[in-house]
């Protein structure tokens, strides 16, 4: 499988330069330039395999030959093995929770598939690569710890001081000896400036291999596919499909569903749930994309007034307005809807959504009332416990620490404290 840049002015790439580049070199997203078809879905088999043959059949077509089929299937298996399971919440509304994961969100799927990918192809090479994030909570979890223990690559990761929760503090500060915290006294702005004038930094070049871990990189956007086919597993095959609405920020998660829907998978419509940050339900609704800048929301990770995976969807689509229409409706849900959703749900059907997962449901039940046959699947994409403060303000109770993080609490916490400024980071990476 070759990968062609969606600005049209780059060479094709194999999956393995396109993982180890992230952006093309036009400034374009990678896209594969032939989409498989997965013949396999046309019996039940596929209903009975495990998430890790289930992942390897829907990996391989697009990692292709830059990989042994051997080194595939293990990456597959260390990526799904945790549960997705889907949860009835209200009559028409389920919960694909893809929160199980060690960070508690779904970005753990990308994270773990990328990191693996990467040090499989930096293998045997003599200089390590230095994955420079940064973090205003969620992403930096997952991509910690995806790369925690794994060989041949470093993790340093910059995070606000005092403007992450304490789980996601926790989170950043306790992976293996290969991740490393810096505390910036700063703002998460602050921090990503930094990253990205370091990425310009000649210094820096000559000292480092350094590397992204973007949420546009074809490792991290690809094997969000998996759960949705993994989803359809619990599916009854007889029931009609399901409308599938997916909190959105960037778009390649949504992205991700609609490739699995192309490619095969009984999916039904999608929904964009998305909070005040609408440059895409305005797309849908006018026709144009206007300029906007991001606004912060109480659905922080979806804060994003440029979702830089759209245009994969508008390449899957082939450019055509109506088909894209047909598949795809978008929603702009407000933070006084996120609250009540939360509170709401909780009370009527027992079920703790965390804010991002609100929008979804928001989005589904508006849906819904204009499709009152449908049945929806909103993807859950962290865990409440994530954002306690919003979530608690909601519902009058705390947020129950799930047993999955309640060791993080007896780890020993590294981070080093920085003022947020280039020269300070610059240096600590110098001297160290
Ligand atoms: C990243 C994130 C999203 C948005 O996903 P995109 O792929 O950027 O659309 C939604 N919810 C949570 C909790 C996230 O961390």
């Amino acid at each position: 499988m070759q990968y062609f840049s969606t600005n049209g002015h780059a060479p094709l790439a194999s999956f393995a330069t396109a993982a180890a580049t992230g952006q093309a070199p036009d400034g374009g997203l990678y896209f594969p330039e032939s989409l498989p078809q997965h013949t396999w879905l046309q019996s039940s088999e596929w209903r009975s395999w495990t998430a890790a043959e289930l992942a390897l059949h829907v990996m391989q077509p697009y990692v292709g030959q830059s990989m042994p089929l051997q080194q595939l299937q293990a990456i597959c298996a260390d990526t799904v093995n945790f549960p997705f399971p889907l949860v009835p919440i209200s009559p028409g509304i389920q919960s694909l929770e893809l929160f199980h994961g060690p960070t508690l969100a779904f970005k753990d799927v990308g994270a773990r598939f990328m990191s693996r990918c990467l040090a499989w192809y930096n293998r045997g090479s003599q200089q390590r690569i230095t994955v420079l994030v940064a973090t205003s909570g969620d992403t930096g979890g997952a991509v910690a710890h995806g790369f925690s223990g794994v060989e041949g690559v470093e993790v340093i990761i910059l995070y606000p001081e005092g403007k992450v929760s304490p789980v996601q503090e926790l989170q950043l500060t306790t992976c293996g000896p290969n991740v490393h915290a810096l505390r910036m006294a700063g703002s998460f702005d602050d921090c990503q400036a930094i990253v990205k004038q370091a990425f310009t930094d000649a210094q820096l070049q000559q000292r480092y291999q350094l590397s992204s871990a973007n949420s546009i990189n074809v490792a991290r956007w690809l094997p969000q596919q998996l759960y949705y086919f993994i989803a359809m597993q619990q599916w009854p095959p007889d029931a009609a499909p399901p409308v599938v609405v997916v909190p959105s920020g960037n778009f390649g998660n949504i992205c991700a569903g609609m490739l699995a829907r192309r490619t095969g998978l009984a999916l039904g419509h999608f929904v964009a749930a998305c909070n005040a940050n609408d440059t895409i339900p305005h797309y849908l609704a006018s026709g144009t994309l206007r300029e906007q800048t991001a606004v912060a929301t109480l659905s922080n990770a979806m804060d994003v007034a440029r979702p830089s995976n759209f245009v994969r969807i508008l390449q899957l689509m082939q450019h055509q307005h109506a088909q894209l229409l047909d598949w795809l409706s978008a929603y702009s849900i407000s933070d006084a809807t996120t609250s009540e959703t939360i509170a709401r749900v909780y009370r009527q059907h027992g079920y703790l959504l965390d804010p991002h997962a609100a929008v979804g449901y928001a989005a589904a039940e508006l849906y819904l009332q204009q499709h009152p046959a449908d049945t929806a699947i909103v993807l859950e994409t962290a865990h409440p416990v994530k954002f306690p403060e919003v979530v608690a303000a909601a519902t009058g109770q705390p947020v129950p620490l799930p047993a999955s993080v309640q060791h993080l609490f007896a780890l020993p916490s590294h981070a080093t404290p920085l003022p947020a400024t280039y020269d300070a980071f610059l240096q600590w990476m110098l001297e160290r």
